[in-house]
């Protein structure tokens, strides 16, 4: 007997969950989702329930996914009567060419189904989404992207995240997922960390600045963090449900851009600082991968927000000061003209500063009391990470202390979210703040 293990995944798709204070339904642009201990001998079914069995389907793997699930889920269709076209991708590339040539491989095929993990499945999404094919997807690995509706797609080396269409069904074998790479599933549970400090970040924002904020992708995520949190060990070990619990909350931060159009909810400046080691550590990028930089960032937003957040009194901002030449130093020039452009919508003159002042001071002690609950304790993600095998310093990274400082210092340049880093540096904060970092 197989066991489900989608959770509120089932009740989103089935549009019987509702936002415990507004009683809204929260709706999502998924046929089905289906997260089992064993999905073995159930493709051809799945697939049907997509409408897939009338179509010619390029079921793209890679080598290593083939093996581990690929290979089972072809000789599944082709028993069912399936038209197949098996496409091992021998070096997938998610980038422009990349997508280009698997769009060639795929051509003669009426809709895509992706067997793996990233790489294989964000490929595969943007190249059904230009060729306008429907697609599904078998995850090897527990990732956000089998749940997003936009693609990181390099452009001339520049990762960027590219709006595309959601699979109309994912269907996760936990079996499968419990026998991906360690590293993987470490990742991919350092990457959900970041529901505490994206959250304060965006909250932060919505109350001083008075951006949008939506809180339903919090609420989904309340049923699974405590547990996650409290039991890494149960990960490590391949419990099927904790790693069912990992699946699910990087689903619901994947899947969280359709309640509000946008990735601040699972995305702010612990990502920043990701994307800053993956865009400027050059040849010098330890190779780590995206959630093991997540967690790391995680680490030290939490700390940081604890270090601001934690005074009594708010802090007072002066006029943001701009340093053009040390931001064109560490970015180039054309990045820099990129990013700084981005930034003016933050690069406040005194009188938006003397009114942000006015702001924080009306607000302080709402705003902390408001903010706290929604923080961990530093200790308890830094334990959490280490039990479950992930880096938790930017030395565990393999990075450089300038360089990690220079992370602090200038991620904030890079986007136009406001975050900690940016009240931080507006209010002299973050120079010091950076220089105890390691
Ligand atoms: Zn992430």
């Amino acid at each position: 007997m197989t066991k489900d293990y989608g959770g509120v995944l089932n009740d989103l798709v089935a549009g019987r969950w509702h936002h415990p204070v507004t009683g809204d339904i929260a709706t999502v642009p998924f046929q089905s989702i289906v997260i089992q201990d064993a999905l073995d001998g159930r493709e051809a079914e799945l697939l049907e329930s997509l409408g897939f069995q009338d179509k010619t389907l390029a079921v793209v793997s890679d080598r290593y996914t083939y093996d581990a699930l690929a290979g089972r889920i072809v000789r599944q269709l082709k028993a069912a009567g399936f038209r197949i076209d098996d496409i091992v991708w021998r070096s997938p590339v998610c980038s422009d060419q990349g997508v280009m040539e698997l769009r060639g491989l795929t051509s003669s095929a009426e809709a895509l189904v992706a067997v793996g993990s990233g790489t294989i499945n964000d490929s595969v999404k943007y190249a059904s989404f230009l060729d306008k094919k429907p697609f599904a997807t078998f995850p090897t690995s527990p990732m956000t992207a089998h749940f997003a509706g936009s693609a990181s797609v390099s452009f001339d080396g520049m990762k960027q995240s590219i709006p595309a269409a959601h699979a109309e069904g994912v269907f996760v074998d936990l079996e499968v997922l419990r026998r991906c790479p360690q590293r993987l599933i470490w990742s991919a549970y350092a990457d959900v960390v970041c529901r505490t400090t994206a959250q304060v970040d965006w909250l932060l924002s919505h109350r001083l600045l008075g951006k949008p904020y939506w809180d339903t992708v919090y609420h989904l995520l309340a049923a699974d963090e405590p547990r996650l949190m409290a039991n890494p060990e149960d990960v490590v070990a391949g419990e099927i449900e904790a790693i069912a619990r990992v699946t699910r909350m990087n689903g619901l931060m994947g899947l969280g851009t359709a309640f509000a159009g946008t990735t601040h909810h699972g995305s702010m400046a612990e990502h920043m600082l990701s994307h800053y080691i993956d865009m400027f550590a050059g040849d010098q990028h330890p190779g780590t991968t995206h959630g093991e930089q997540v967690g790391v960032a995680t680490l030290a937003m939490n700390r940081l927000h604890h270090h601001i957040l934690d005074q009594d009194a708010p802090p007072v901002l002066k006029a943001t000061a701009v340093d053009r030449d040390a931001i064109e130093a560490r970015f180039g020039k054309a990045i820099a003209e990129a990013c700084l452009q981005s930034f003016m919508t933050k690069d406040f003159d005194q009188k938006a500063t003397d009114r942000l002042n006015q702001t924080l001071a009306a607000i302080w002690p709402d705003l902390t009391r408001e903010l706290r609950p929604l923080m961990l304790r530093s200790d308890d993600i830094e334990s959490a990470l280490r039990r479950v095998g992930a880096p938790v310093s930017a030395a565990d990274l393999g990075l450089s202390a300038d360089f990690w400082r220079d992370a602090i210092r200038y991620s904030r340049f890079t986007r136009d979210r406001y975050t900690m880093l940016d009240l931080a540096d507006d209010a002299g904060l973050l120079d010091d703040f950076a220089a105890s970092c390691s």
